[in-house]
């Protein structure tokens, strides 16, 4: 099968295109053929190597497709179903097995690109905003990179539970797609002084949580941001890893919480991946929550949707077609 292999870690001229043995299904597994497979920034941390794989290995953890055969006891899907997934490495192919506990039919009613793309960040937006802070209806909540894959998508929860939104992006066209999900405010991170401008729109006050996926250079305004007893919901790391942080802020800045919580312990038992899953893949049916499927590429060119990515030149999801 055709597949992206890294043998060793670094930029993004490591994703090299190669021909590779079919993989086996064995006990609880399926062989899936996959028909879009998603992009996500977890895939750069481990092709740096700033999260630790072993080598050589098959880079991505999102895709959808079509089984086409199952190992002994797996009986929970049947050959020719439509199936999408994600956490399980090796998706940047042409063929990949998963266990099928974490596999979730795709209802109809939606394509499986669509399903490749909205499984994990779309399950990422959905335990941010229910269960790591179940966001009230007229919260004043900030969401940073707004027209990312998760930022589009959580900014559009946000707004059916009933948040006030602000929305930081790095260009006019960013801020557009941002206010189209339905951004209240958006601002200009790059230019303006997100901090000031929160204050400015809640009236001094702050706002109650901020989901800060950038990381290193908006930890200490997202800080800043918060009212007293508010909680900064550090996600991700896009403009590196934040550095070392004295709790005793937490305490002179209002009994501040902060947390890091990973997708993996939100879709931790099958009952909960379930839920998830099937609320975002409901909603993207239904049209309740928009997908934007804007960057498309063939599976060859896994190093050109990297430099995409990190260069800050996608919005909304990026797919690789095998
Ligand atoms: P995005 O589409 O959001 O892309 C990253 C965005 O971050 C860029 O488009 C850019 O938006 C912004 N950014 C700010 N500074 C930088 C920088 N120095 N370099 C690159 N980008 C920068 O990616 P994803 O939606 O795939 O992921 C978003 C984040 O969420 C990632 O940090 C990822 O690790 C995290 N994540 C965490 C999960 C979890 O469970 N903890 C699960 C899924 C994702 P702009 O140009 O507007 O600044």
């Amino acid at each position: 099968m055709r597949a992206i292999q890294i043998t060793q870690t670094g930029g993004a001229e490591v994703l090299v295109p190669r021909e590779l043995p079919t993989p086996t299904p064995g006990p609880g597994e399926a062989l899936v053929q996959i028909e879009a497979c998603g992009v996500n920034f977890i895939d750069i941390y481990l092709r740096e190597g700033r999260y630790a794989s072993p080598l050589p290995f098959i880079p991505g953890q999102e895709a959808a497709g079509v089984v086409l055969a199952l190992g002994p006891d797996a009986a929970s899907v049947k050959v020719g179903d439509r199936v999408a997934w994600c956490g399980v490495p090796g998706t940047y192919a042409q063929f990949a097995v998963a266990p099928v506990a974490r596999l979730i039919a795709v209802p109809d009613g939606i394509t499986t690109r669509q399903a490749a793309a909205a499984m994990l960040q779309g399950m990422t937006a959905h335990y941010l905003s229910h269960s790591t802070y179940a966001i009230q209806n007229g919260d004043a909540v900030l969401i940073h990179a707004g027209a990312g894959g998760v930022g589009l998508l959580l900014i559009q929860m946000a707004k059916r539970q009933g948040a006030r939104v602000f929305a930081t992006v790095s260009t006019d066209e960013k801020a557009a797609l941002a206010r189209a999900a339905g951004a209240d405010e958006t601002i200009i991170y790059t230019r303006e002084d997100f901090a000031a401008r929160v204050r400015e729109f809640t009236g001094g006050a702050g706002v109650p949580v901020v989901y800060d996926s950038v990381g290193k250079t908006t930890f200490d305004g997202s800080i800043a941001c918060l009212h007293p007893r508010g909680i900064l919901v550090l996600y991700g790391a896009s403009s590196g890893a934040v550095p070392p942080f004295d709790l005793i802020q937490l305490s002179t800045r209002g009994s501040l919480y902060v947390t890091r919580p990973t997708l993996k312990d939100y879709t931790a038992t099958r009952e909960e991946l379930e839920r998830r899953a099937g609320d975002v893949l409901r909603w993207v049916a239904d049209g309740r929550l928009k997908l934007r499927l804007e960057h498309s590429y063939p599976l060859a060119d896994a190093a050109q949707a990297h430099r995409d990515l990190e260069g800050r030149k996608t919005t909304g999801k990026a797919l690789l077609i095998p």
